[in-house]
């Protein structure tokens, strides 16, 4: 399809419940634009509580039969899933590029961090094993199993609308639970798609459904007797509602909030590398990534150099339409969120940091209408400013100057948020005391966005996460799953009569 013809079309989506795509009987709907055009390019529905009931009925009436077929047979629509992903891997990214905005070789990356997680959730077989104790005494032997919750949701943000969801489905389901997702409705094609995509993978109706919508489905979602668990992330006022919601019904939660993540880089860092790292974690996709760079602690006489080498960076990046082959960065996701990154922008200044490049009022030819906005550097931020404090999720990195290690760690560990974190150094004891100093989830030696792998898990700490359980990899499945312990013994076993001591290992 044309750009023209995507900007003159407006597609009604529609939720995907039991195995049939359905339209809204709310009556309510949410505009969905392709960011770089300013166009609308879709009406997303916006479901009532009664829409959520209706999907939760489905993966409730699914749950039985799944729960009981074997993992290896589960594993296999998994295969046949990830198959399908890799066929489709270009036509979901652009799905994204055309709803979010961020490049399409990232989106591309997107779909691959998706798709990892599935290949990861093809081992559950191997991942359900338990343990087991033969003869722990008088004939008995003990084992454990780890079984399915039963109904479980997720809810997801926008800047993720493939990876995010794949954190929390593949695992779930191939653990043997039945899911709901509510994914962003700023970006919501990406999903529906991903469930026509299982479906023809032979996943059965009801285990994955897909609501859209905005509170009104979340909080339905919260409330539903018959949702067993919630896998939340987006941003932290949000996070931390749904942890409490969830947590006073009883219900299993995990909420992955906020971020302002730190690349330290110290007197001894290799610089042409710290700045790459700078621009790539800092302006790729836009700034719009819980694990992108948006401060930059600059140790000792580091600072002016830093400066002088990412300020012509900053200023030299192709900002474009996504869809275009050599666009270094897109557009923000929506108008408003341009116009609240550019609040930040004009805090900063009145704060007193020192604007070194400014990308406000950025117009990119042709993409007049586009939600673009420029890179922006600011240097000599303290941390009472709110460009300090706050995540702005926008394409903006503030220059922290400190004088030495101890305080870059202090200045870290001080902050509210603690998701990811870096540092650029060429001394091995200083990476080992800062891996082992610093109070945050996801930790970088020279790496600047350290997202761990599908097999490791991800989740930050202090206000970054609310629960218990990191997502994804092992963490994901201990999620997933309730841990049971059996201890048997058959009639065999001599008969000993009634016992009232509590009964050890004789
Ligand atoms: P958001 O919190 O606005 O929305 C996330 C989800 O919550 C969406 O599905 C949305 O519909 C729903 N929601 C919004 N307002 C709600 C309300 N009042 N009550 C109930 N539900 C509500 O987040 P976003 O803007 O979509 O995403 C960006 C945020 O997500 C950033 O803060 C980013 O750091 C965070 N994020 C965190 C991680 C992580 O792993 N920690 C990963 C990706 C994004």
């Amino acid at each position: 399809m044309s750009e023209a013809d995507q900007v003159t079309r407006v597609r009604e989506l529609s939720h995907f419940i039991g195995g049939q795509h359905a339209g809204s009987t709310s009556g309510r709907f949410g505009d969905v634009f392709n960011p770089a055009t300013g166009s609308v390019a879709a009406r997303v529905p916006l479901a009532s509580a009664s829409e959520v009931a209706a999907a939760v009925a489905a993966a409730k009436a699914a749950f039985p039969a799944w729960s009981e077929m074997a993992p290896i047979k589960r594993a296999r629509v998994m295969f046949n899933f990830k198959q399908l992903l890799d066929k489709h891997h270009d036509e979901l990214a652009e799905l994204i590029t055309r709803e979010h905005g961020k490049v399409f070789s990232d989106a591309k990356g997107e779909v691959m961090r998706g798709i990892e997680v599935v290949e990861f959730a093809c081992g559950i077989p191997n991942l359900l094993k338990s343990d087991f104790t033969d003869q722990i005494g008088g004939g008995i032997d003990n084992w454990n199993l780890r079984q399915p919750l039963g109904v479980v949701a997720g809810i997801t943000p926008f800047n993720f609308p493939m990876m995010v969801p794949c954190w929390m489905f593949p695992i779930a389901i191939a653990c043997g639970n039945t899911f709901v997702l509510k994914p962003s409705e700023r970006d919501p094609s990406a999903s529906v798609r991903i469930a026509e995509l299982l479906k023809e993978a032979g996943l059965p109706d009801g285990v994955f459904n897909v609501v859209h919508g905005d509170k009104e489905a979340v909080d339905a979602l919260i409330e539903h007797r018959d949702v067993a668990a919630l896998s939340f992330v987006g941003s932290t006022p949000i996070a931390e509602y749904i942890h409490a919601q969830s947590a006073q019904r009883g219900k299993r939660v995990q909420a992955l909030g906020g971020a302002k993540n730190h690349l330290i880089v110290m007197p001894d860092a290799d610089l042409d590398q710290a700045v790459d790292a700078l621009i790539g974690g800092a302006y790729g996709s836009a700034g719009e990534r819980c694990m992108s760079i948006s401060v930059a602690v600059a140790v000792g006489h580091i600072a002016d150099e830093l400066i002088e080498r990412l300020a012509p960076r900053v200023k030299a990046l192709k900002i474009k339409n996504g869809m275009e082959p050599d666009a270094e960065m897109g557009p923000l996701v929506t108008a408003a969120h341009r116009a609240k990154v550019s609040g930040y922008v004009d805090a900063g200044v009145a704060a007193g940091a020192k604007l070194v490049v400014d990308g406000r009022g950025l117009s990119v030819p042709g993409h007049e209408e586009g939600f673009f906005l420029g890179g922006t550097l600011f240097d000599h931020v303290k941390t009472d400013m709110s460009i300090y404090r706050e995540e702005i999720f926008g394409p903006v990195l503030s220059v922290v100057r400190v004088p030495d290690f101890a305080s870059a760690v202090a200045l870290v560990n001080a902050h509210e948020f603690a998701n990811g974190v870096s540092c650029f150094t060429t001394d091995g004891g200083i990476a080992r005391a800062f891996s082992r100093q610093v109070q945050v989830g996801m930790v970088g030696i020279n790496v600047p966005l350290p997202v761990p792998m599908a097999w490791h898990s991800f989740g930050g700490w202090k206000r970054s996460l609310f629960g218990d359980h990191h997502a994804y990899g092992e963490e994901g499945v201990r999620f997933y799953t309730r841990y049971k312990s059996v201890m048997q013994r058959w009639p065999d076993s001599i008969a000993k009569g009634a016992e009232f001591t509590m009964p050890v290992a004789k």
